[in-house]
């Protein structure tokens, strides 16, 4: 796991829930050791529910914040701590410069030694391969991998981080924390909500991270 002398962690999230689909338990620990824990969120998340009319684009992008912030907040990483690009969710290919542009910033503000976490290289979501790409090109900067599509998927090469129950329960309820993604919006027969079974997968027994380059 990451080295003690670690000063600094940040988790580079495509969309809004993702840092705690990541890494909701290595963010706790890190922070209880006083490592400084940053997330860097690249899109707005608007795009899980276009066509619902009670929850149009502003409403959504900016409860989907809300709920990353709350999770966060409860492991000690506070709202200064998380940042939010905005970037139109579902395009991260359109942006790729921007997302890679904005990532270098981020990274080199963090004071070292530093670790970034970005998804993997072959997850299934084309704008987590976006965000994959763009932490994958920064020169100088240690970054691990962290899988996400599809659920429950494993990563070659990964170091698993075992989490002991208390720590999957509060993974478990942040997630569920996402009200947005969990259902709670039943009026866009398109909107994407995790099913019964990706929230167990996406809370189990371990987190894994596969060290992928850098320093
Ligand atoms: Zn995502």
């Amino acid at each position: 796991m990451p080295p003690g002398r670690l000063r600094s962690l940040l988790v580079v999230a495509p969309h809004p829930d993702d840092e705690t689909i990541a890494a909701h338990a290595l963010m706790s620990r890190l922070r209880r050791r006083g490592v400084i824990v940053r997330v860097l969120v690249v899109s707005d998340g608007a795009a899980s529910h276009p066509n619902s009319a009670r929850w149009p684009r502003r409403r959504l992008t900016r409860e989907r914040q809300h709920e990353t912030r709350r999770a966060m907040r409860r492991i000690g990483v506070n709202a200064d701590a998380i940042t939010f690009l905005g970037l139109p969710d579902g395009r991260l290919a359109d942006h790729a410069s921007s997302v890679s542009r904005l990532v270098a910033r981020a990274a080199r503000a963090l004071p070292v030694p530093s670790l970034v976490l970005a998804p993997s290289a072959d997850d299934a979501h084309p704008d987590h391969r976006v965000v994959s790409a763009a932490v994958r090109q920064q020169a100088g900067v240690r970054w691990w991998s962290y899988p996400v599509w599809p659920a429950g998927q494993r990563l070659r090469g990964a170091k698993p981080l075992a989490l002991t129950a208390q720590e999957r329960l509060a993974k478990r309820h942040a997630l569920r924390g996402y009200r947005t993604q969990a259902g709670c919006i039943t009026d866009d027969p398109n909107g994407f909500a995790l099913t019964a079974r990706q929230i167990p997968a996406f809370c189990g027994p371990r987190e894994l991270f596969a060290a992928a380059g850098g320093r």
